[in-house]
């Protein structure tokens, strides 16, 4: 499970730009599922087949993780060589300045501001540029263009508790569906993992990919808040809770046949879990929900600290648990 994490976490895939990332999961997925595929989008979606059925036989689960990361995309650069940018999903000003950064050419830079008249509490991104050691425009020309996106450079590391990396959001969840569908051993309904793009920039890859499948049911499968640090915003979600269970985002309100779902198959286990109301923020299950005639969603999410800033950090006992809970809920039925 380290090992796999540490290896999403390194791969570059800011939205729409998530081929490094697919790569590492199609090679993990391979020999757990019956059929890979990628669609147009770029999502790619593993399945296994319902036990003794063939694909296509069985009422369908979808579960969605996506595989893109938050990062920037290069506007314009000016005649000394600094490489202006916008965000690529929500990147908030104070935690891009200072980070160093990495473009999908393997140019680095670091991320400076405009020092005069320097506000830390209205920074925006139009303020920040990228210094990548160019000294004028054509020379930074050679290492960067418009429209290459970077993403923020984070070390994965573990403290005995936890992991901690930049890019746990999502590929913390990616991990955990590989291991889960690893140890699925019998599957009434059909499973359909599909690991997403673009989920970043408004759940762009999920809506498409849930269209196709039609599933029966869905599940997205991603990091939310959590309350526990010094001064937090007051959340029902903290590390160490177990797995928790959506109720409510910005993006969808869960189907309570979703919700008593997850619920029962989690006591069945025996694994603790909390619930989740999140009244910012959402998920792919906000758009799978609204595809076809509706398609009943939900959502497994994983308490996280530090959500979008370089150290992301989750409970390595919430990522064991939630392993566990969800190849429970792939072997059972909605
Ligand atoms: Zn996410």
């Amino acid at each position: 499970m380290k090992e796999l994490l540490a290896q999403l976490c390194a791969a570059f895939g800011p939205s729409g730009r998530e081929e490094g990332v697919r790569e590492v999961i199609h090679a993990a997925v391979v020999p757990y599922c019956d059929k890979v595929e990628v669609d147009a989008l770029g999502n790619l979606i593993a399945y296994k087949a319902a036990s003794g059925k063939a694909i296509g036989e069985a009422p369908r689960l979808m579960l969605a993780a996506h595989m893109d990361q938050i990062g920037l995309i290069a506007t314009h650069i000016d005649e000394k060589g600094y490489v202006r940018f916008a965000a690529i999903g929500g990147v908030s000003p104070r935690n891009a300045l200072y980070r160093t950064v990495r473009f999908e050419s393997g140019a680095q830079g670091v991320v400076g501001v405009e020092q005069l008249k320097l506000d830390y509490a209205k920074l925006e991104i139009s303020k920040l540029f990228v210094d990548i050691g160019a000294t004028d425009r054509a020379e930074a020309e050679k290492m960067v263009q418009v429209g290459d996106m970077a993403v923020f450079e984070s070390p994965f590391m573990e403290t005995p508790t936890q992991y901690v990396s930049g890019a746990l959001d999502d590929r913390v969840c990616c991990a955990m569906m590989i291991e889960a569908l690893k140890k699925v051993q019998n599957n009434a309904m059909e499973l359909a993992c599909v690991f997403t793009v673009q989920e970043e920039v408004g759940l762009r890859g999920a809506g498409p990919a849930a269209f196709a499948l039609k599933p029966a049911a869905a599940l997205a499968l991603d990091v939310t808040l959590s309350g526990d640090t010094p001064e937090a915003a007051p959340q029902s979600t903290h590390l160490g809770g177990g797995p928790a269970i959506k109720v409510k985002d910005h993006s969808v309100i869960c189907h309570p046949q979703i919700v008593e779902w997850m619920e029962k198959v989690a006591k069945e286990a025996g694994i603790p879990v909390q619930k989740e109301v999140l009244t910012a923020g959402g998920t792919d299950a906000g758009a799978i929900h609204l595809t076809q005639a509706g398609i009943r969603s939900g959502a497994l999410s994983l308490s996280t600290r530090y959500v979008h800033s370089q150290a992301e950090c989750v409970s390595k006992k919430d990522l064991e648990q939630s392993v566990a809970l969800l190849a429970a809920l792939m072997e059972s039925s909605i």
